[in-house]
């Protein structure tokens, strides 16, 4: 048995999980400075859920979604520039903290970097629940006391923090806030910034630094370079930060994680997950061996390989009927029909910005009524009539003129169409299939998909199924084929952001 850590260091953290909660398209220069590229990135909007004996720590929120989605205030908060995008089609903060199993109501604590619209945006949700929030005095005098016009040219709004319930929780310089999390000052990028070192029991390294936005790429840690847009703080002060982060983790052996790397996180998200739940042994001081054998996580497969595209089934106007029980519409399905839209319009604009390429199928059915087949056979009435308003794909994810649309009488898009050509002509390997019904065209086409030897994808929280039920027996019949095939609107935003950078990496 080792020696446990922590009777030297202290209490350590238990479990960390990183969150993806959306992504930004920014100039380069914003996390680089005085870069002259003229690059855009596209960079992933991160948070991380901490575990230790005191109970779930929250570092970081993510952006206000309702800035982002109203355009009145999109228009006022983003005025014209690139939206962000988020990561779920509700509230991405509370939605990847509940598929990682942890509810809002179970953080006993919070802290923020910094004040920025895309790490304070979620605080809202913690005034209510009085839930103590850490922040730097500094961040804090800064924020409530430079004029509201220059803040939010500054990127901060104080709509996200300027609420009396919170609970602050006012840090004067490096604290542990957490056992075995220590909030360490790195100001620069703002005046009062803070990254946040975690101690972590059973990890091959001691466990991680997260700079947040001290550093927001891997090139500023690695080559000392000051981030982009500093808030009252200078080159040397912001290097400074990252030099003092960087030896504060070399002491403890933490690996130092930027706050916006398009391929650190990524990477980041992939090993956690993979992460044995038992403590490991100590690691040799040598680069890690690849997991082997039938224990290794199925979860190391990439989510995408080569180059993806966005397949979306049947996602058409009947749906609205359908799914709302208000009179059927030829076809039983499941509710929520509007939430799985609002996911898929996320992805859909993520996939336009990176060049992922777009297929959209659409079933259509003569009014003859001589072109069903067997379809009337079973549980389905007459549906999809050409010319019906219910028949049109459903406006939020209107094709544009340049995207591939193709038009199928079955229940597979592969059944009587082009379209294993027209992915070919795409020169596409990963399908990410989303659409409805999960049971029915979904299902059919990822099972052609599949023997066509594509690796297929399927975005659950974007599928709807003939009932719950059948969405569930769909998708587990789909992983039998493919392990890896089930995934989520949260996780293809991270493995598109990625895949994105390694495409252009690739290319340049
Ligand atoms: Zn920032
Ligand atoms: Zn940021």
């Amino acid at each position: 048995m080792p020696e446990p850590r922590a009777t030297v260091r202290g209490e350590l953290a238990r479990r960390i999980i990183p969150l993806t909660l959306g992504a930004e398209t920014l100039p380069r220069s914003v996390s680089i400075l005085g870069d002259r590229t003229g690059q855009l990135i596209t960079e992933p909007v991160t948070a991380v859920l901490v575990e230790t004996s005191a109970g779930w720590v929250l570092l970081d929120t993510g952006h206000n979604p309702a800035l982002v989605r109203d355009p009145a205030l999109a228009e006022r908060f983003y005025r014209g520039a690139d939206k962000p995008l988020l990561a779920t089609g509700g509230d991405p903060l509370e939605d990847t903290c509940h598929e990682a199993g942890v509810e809002l109501d179970d953080i006993v604590l919070v802290a923020v970097s910094h004040l920025h619209s895309d790490h304070a945006g979620g605080l809202r949700h913690f005034a209510r629940r009085a839930t103590p929030v850490a922040i730097q005095g500094a961040e804090l005098q800064h924020a409530m006391e430079t004029p509201q016009a220059d803040l939010e040219l500054q990127g901060i709004f104080r709509i996200d923090f300027d609420d009396p319930s919170l609970n602050w929780q006012v840090l004067d310089g490096d604290t542990r806030i957490a056992p075995g999390v220590t909030a360490i000052c790195t100001p620069g990028h703002t005046p009062g910034h803070q990254s946040f070192l975690v101690e972590l029991d059973g990890a091959a390294c001691g466990g991680y630094a997260f700079a947040f936005d001290a550093a927001d790429l891997t090139e500023n840690i690695d080559r000392e370079i000051a981030p982009g847009g500093l808030i009252g703080g200078t080159p040397e002060q912001a290097i400074s930060s990252i030099r003092r982060l960087k030896s504060e983790a070399a002491a403890r052996g933490l690996v130092t994680v930027p706050g916006h790397d398009p391929y650190a996180w990524p990477a980041l998200v992939d090993e956690l997950s993979a992460e044995p739940t038992a403590p490991a042994p100590p690691a040799e001081p040598t680069a890690p061996a690849p997991p082997a054998g039938p224990t290794a996580s199925p979860s190391l497969d990439p989510l995408i390989h080569g180059r993806p595209a966005l397949v979306i089934v049947d996602m058409q106007q009947a749906g609205y009927l359908t799914s709302s029980g208000h009179g059927r519409y030829g076809i039983q399905q499941m509710p929520g029909f509007s939430d799985r839209i609002r996911r898929l319009v996320e992805i859909l604009e993520l996939c336009r910005h990176t060049n992922v390429p777009v297929v959209h199928l659409q079933e259509v059915h003569s009014r003859a009524l001589d072109d069903f087949g067997r379809e009337l056979d079973g549980a389905e009435g007459v549906h999809f009539i050409e010319g019906d308003a219910a028949t049109s794909i459903v406006g939020e994810l209107r094709p544009l003129a340049t995207e591939t649309q193709i038009v199928k009488r079955r229940y597979s898009g592969f059944f009587g169409t082009d379209l294993l050509d027209r992915l070919a002509d795409l020169d596409v390997s990963t399908l990410l299939l989303a659409g409805e019904l999960t049971d029915v065209c979904v299902h059919y086409t990822f099972v052609d998909a599949h023997q066509h030897d594509f690796h297929v994808r399927v975005i659950e929280d974007c599928c709807g199924g003939s009932t719950p039920q059948s969405h569930y027996a769909a998708l587990d019949a789909m992983e039998y084929l493919q392990s890896r095939a089930r995934c989520t609107a949260a996780t293809v935003t991270a493995a598109l952001i990625s895949s994105d950078h390694e495409r252009k990496g690739a290319s340049s």
